[in-house]
């Protein structure tokens, strides 16, 4: 029998706002020594009293008007109640039936086909701390406890692995956009927990779900849910049921493993926050906000895509971050040149940062300089391969200016018609017999010509120019013969 994999995914993003949630450490612990980025509030002391941070709410309202989300005037806290060495208030600050945000859906592109992904909800809660076992006992770090969090949960739409990875990133990147988190996954910014059950194709009914929890890359989520499908086809084929219950993932078994039956909600005893006031976001607010979202990545990529013919590969690429996007716009705005933007852009400068592992922000270059390089090869002042090689590596180094750059190693072009009239002529003169073959309509003969007359001009003279002027000369003496 045939089966369809049914796939939700919750993601956990940590927003990038300058303190936590509900206190004023640093929200910014990465590299500082354990438990030296805390205080009463977060560590959950008794009689301490959350506030909270206008920044998250704004943060969590812009990334949940990127993804479409509707923004009820009223939302409220509650608590979540668990027990764990991770979280010494003894629950999490979170939101349960009254979210700051739902009824969104994000379109992604999975190959070349688009394909919306709806989004139950983001809503916003604290994080816990962290916990590292070591030999037989287990360390306890708060520093990351109370840092902020968005939960992104999608409706069970996602039904293979590519859509999974396609979903997730397109998040990363619109959060990014946006501005409202990092989503560095090494820094264990971008958390996913999946959902996955099986169902015979055609059938509507969702089969048993199983959910793996805490995997942090796309490689993990991928490798993961492959897994998790292999398994459960495997038990249904063979007659067996499903469980529900939580799994993990071992990367280096490259299985799921249980971990324990799945909690209901209520085992978490949810109650509304009571030291916290219920938010209210005013239409106004709303609206404010709404004006504030930038031009989201796929609506970019399908611009570039009309505006200026770039392929879906191509504007993917360009695409990716904001500041790629604004850099290549950057470029062709000087250049007027999208195609010839496109190669210097992704064939030539991202591998150059690629490969020495730099990113666009920190590029020497100034996406300026690389536009007014383009157009002098477009204005014949250099050919385009002294642009792509020694004037660009130039570039790269120093950030030079690729006038100066051009100027200072003598690479300029000699245009000056004069003078390659000259040369040509000295040419004609001293290769009669090519020059015959190429009265004679040989044509191949022309590029020996060009040939000496580069050579002649060391190398300076624009070499479409030679050709026409050569082409012309030698029609001017052919002129007389015919008649
Ligand atoms: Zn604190």
């Amino acid at each position: 029998m045939q089966y369809e994999p049914v796939v939700g995914i919750e993601i956990h993003c940590q927003m990038n706002t300058a303190t936590k949630m509900f206190c004023f450490c640093d929200n910014d612990s990465f590299g500082a020594d354990p438990n030296t980025n805390v205080c009463p509030i977060c560590m959950g002391f008794p009689g301490m009293l959350p506030a909270i941070n206008e920044e998250c709410v704004k943060k969590g309202i812009l990334s949940a008007l990127a993804l479409n989300c509707e923004i009820p005037e009223f939302s409220k806290y509650d608590r979540k109640n668990y027990f764990y060495p991770d979280l010494p208030k003894g629950f999490q600050i979170s939101q349960y039936d009254k979210p700051v945000s739902q009824n969104g859906y994000v379109d992604i592109m999975v190959g070349s086909s688009q394909k919306r992904i709806r989004i139950n909800r983001l809503h916003l809660e604290d994080d816990a701390g962290k916990l590292t076992h070591v030999g037989g006992g287990t360390l306890c770090d708060y520093n990351r406890s109370g840092s902020p969090l968005m939960e992104i949960v999608t409706e069970a739409d996602i039904r293979s692995v590519e859509e999974a990875s396609a979903y997730a990133q397109e998040i990363q990147r619109i959060m990014r956009y946006v501005g409202s988190s990092d989503c560095d996954m090494e820094k264990g910014m971008m958390r996913f927990d999946i959902n996955v059950s099986l169902r015979p194709l055609g059938e509507e009914k969702f089969g048993t779900k199983a959910e793996v929890k805490n995997l942090n890359s796309f490689r993990a989520l991928e490798e993961a849910l492959a897994y998790e499908i292999k398994r459960q086809t495997e038990i249904l084929e063979s007659g067996g049921t499903i469980v529900q219950e939580t799994r993990g993932w071992d990367p280096d078994k490259q299985v799921t493993v249980s971990q324990r039956s799945k909690e209901e909600a209520n085992d978490y005893r949810y109650f509304p926050e009571p030291d916290l006031p219920p938010l209210v976001v005013t239409e106004k607010e709303v609206a404010h906000l709404r004006g504030e979202l930038p031009e989201l990545p796929l609506a970019r990529r399908h611009r570039f895509i009309q505006e200026f013919g770039l392929s879906q590969e191509d504007a993917g690429i360009l695409t990716d971050t904001r500041v790629m996007a604004d850099f290549f716009e950057n470029v062709v705005a000087v250049s007027k040149d999208a195609k010839k933007s496109v190669a210097f852009v992704n064939t030539i400068l991202l591998k150059h940062l690629k490969e020495d592992g730099i990113d666009i922000a920190a590029c020497k270059i100034q996406p300026q300089q690389l536009g007014k390089l383009i157009t002098l090869v477009n204005e014949g002042t250099i050919s385009n391969n002294q642009a792509k090689g020694e004037v660009f590596e130039e570039m790269y180094t120093t950030g030079e200016d690729p006038e100066k750059i051009i100027e200072e190693k003598g690479l300029k072009q000699v245009s000056d018609t004069g003078a390659i009239e000259e040369i040509c002529k000295k040419v004609i003169e001293a290769n009669p017999g090519p020059a015959q073959d190429v009265r004679e309509g040989k044509d191949k003969a022309i590029g020996f010509l060009v040939g000496m007359v580069m050579k002649e001009s060391k190398g300076q003279a624009n070499p479409q120019m030679v050709n026409e002027m050569l082409r012309r000369k030698l029609q001017a003496f052919q002129m007389p013969n015919n008649k």
